[in-house]
């Protein structure tokens, strides 16, 4: 592949967030060079996130990359809560207005986009890690990275960064521009992988006195399950056979349900934390997915909040291209921020009220079960967890 010394945009990450941008810029004919750090193999094994809202796959398939999703993914019609020992569904389409979200691992899609993209021949460089951003004041911007040994630049006339929330492109932005946010909490998520088909049809989210627990799945012979642990937790000191001894504990419930244990193929850590950075914008530079907000999992809103910004952006953008218009560019960071925030209570809900803090007193835990038992009692509080659940749809 030749590579261009000029594009019109420069994105930097091959994450969901910029290899979907590079797919909707296409559509509209503005070019693009997308620069990614890590090697092929690397992005399309990195586990991460799994459930797609309505938005995310109706913008997939838009883009010519939802063949294999509609095969593989498996449509999901609700949530189980689970709380006292009983489990109680959320139904979301009856709640919803018919609206429903997918299980469809992040690396799935990741690998389709990949093959979009170089089947096209459109520049995807991988092991090109960018180095700098210049020229923002200038209006003359560029990227400087890294590929196969040697510097180069690449000027444009905009840089995305959809570099994840340790890339280059926030920190690239002058001090005291950007007002940030953040919330860490005292506990993390030890997430496993499994070969064993999943013990239920569906989500169960577990609030337990041992912790929360949540039971998810990759495909029909594949288990996603995760418990919450302290932070700091290193995984040598979690057997395979002490997790699945906890997970018997926290999914506990009255009947006889019984959750499959399999051969482990994956632990991990994932700290929990929120954090926003306003606005998503620095004159050419544009802030898109976890380079500028990350939610707590709970929710499974950072893989679609990433979609949602790149669906603004594009059309910000295509709208540039066709008429010279830059007020959609200049509306950029506002309309997402919308979307974010709204992401970003959810999130802080789901994980607070799922979540034992070590620190909580009893009538803190009261409290949370009187909020679960609200949702699971009154059609009003479940309706608001599963509309925000499978998500407004995108502007
Ligand atoms: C461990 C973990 C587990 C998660 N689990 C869930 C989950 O269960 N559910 C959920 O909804 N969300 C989850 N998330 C969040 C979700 O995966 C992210 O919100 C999503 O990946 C955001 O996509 P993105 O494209 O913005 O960023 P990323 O996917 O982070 O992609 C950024 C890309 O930029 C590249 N990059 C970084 N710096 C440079 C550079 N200098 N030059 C070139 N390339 C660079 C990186 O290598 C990476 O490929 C998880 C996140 C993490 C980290």
């Amino acid at each position: 592949m030749s590579i261009p010394a000029h594009t019109t945009v420069a994105i930097i990450g091959a994450g969901p967030a910029g290899l979907l941008l590079a797919r909707l810029l296409r559509r509209s004919g503005i070019d693009s060079v997308v620069l990614e750090h890590r090697d092929r193999a690397y992005v399309e094994q990195r586990q991460r996130a799994g459930i797609l809202e309505q938005g995310t796959i109706d913008v997939l398939r838009e883009c010519g990359a939802g063949e294999r999703m509609d095969r593989q993914g498996l449509p999901h019609n609700g949530v189980e809560l689970r709380f006292d020992r009983r489990g109680h569904r959320i139904d979301f389409p009856s709640l919803s207005g018919g609206r429903a979200v997918m299980v469809y691992a992040q690396t799935e899609m990741v690998k389709d986009l990949v093959a979009l993209q170089l089947a096209d021949g459109d520049p995807l460089l991988f092991e090109a890690q960018a180095v700098a951003i210049d020229g923002l004041e200038s209006g003359q911007p560029s990227v400087r990275y890294v590929h196969e040994g040697r510097e180069r630049t690449l000027s444009c006339d905009f840089v995305v960064g959809c570099d994840g929330f340790h890339g280059i492109a926030r920190a690239a932005v002058p001090s005291g521009v950007l007002r940030t946010f953040e919330r860490e909490y005292p506990y993390s998520w030890l997430g496993i992988l499994a070969d064993v088909p999943p013990s239920s049809d569906e989500l169960i989210y577990a609030h337990s006195e041992h912790g929360f627990a949540l039971l998810s799945m990759r495909s029909p012979t594949v288990s996603r399950l995760y418990l919450q642990v302290p932070n700091g937790t290193d995984v040598a000191d979690w057997p395979d056979e002490r997790i699945w001894d906890e997970l018997d504990l926290r999914f506990a419930v009255d009947g006889d349900w019984k959750l499959e244990r399999g051969p482990i193929t994956s632990k991990s850590i994932t700290p929990m934390r929120s954090f926003v950075a306003e606005p998503m914008r620095y004159g050419p530079l544009f802030l898109a997915g976890d380079a500028a907000h990350i939610v707590p999992p709970t929710g499974a809103k950072g893989l679609n909040l990433a979609v949602s910004d790149v669906v603004v952006l594009a059309k910000a953008l295509s709208r540039w291209h066709a008429t010279g218009e830059t007020d959609l560019l200049d509306g950029y960071s506002d309309t997402c921020l919308r979307r974010v925030w709204r992401a970003e209570h959810f999130s802080y809900f789901m994980t607070t009220t799922l979540h034992p803090d070590p620190a909580q007193s009893e009538f803190d835990t009261r409290l949370q079960l009187s909020q679960l038992h609200r949702i699971a009692d009154s059609e009003t509080a479940a309706a608001e967890l599963a509309q925000n659940y499978v998500g407004t749809p995108f502007e």
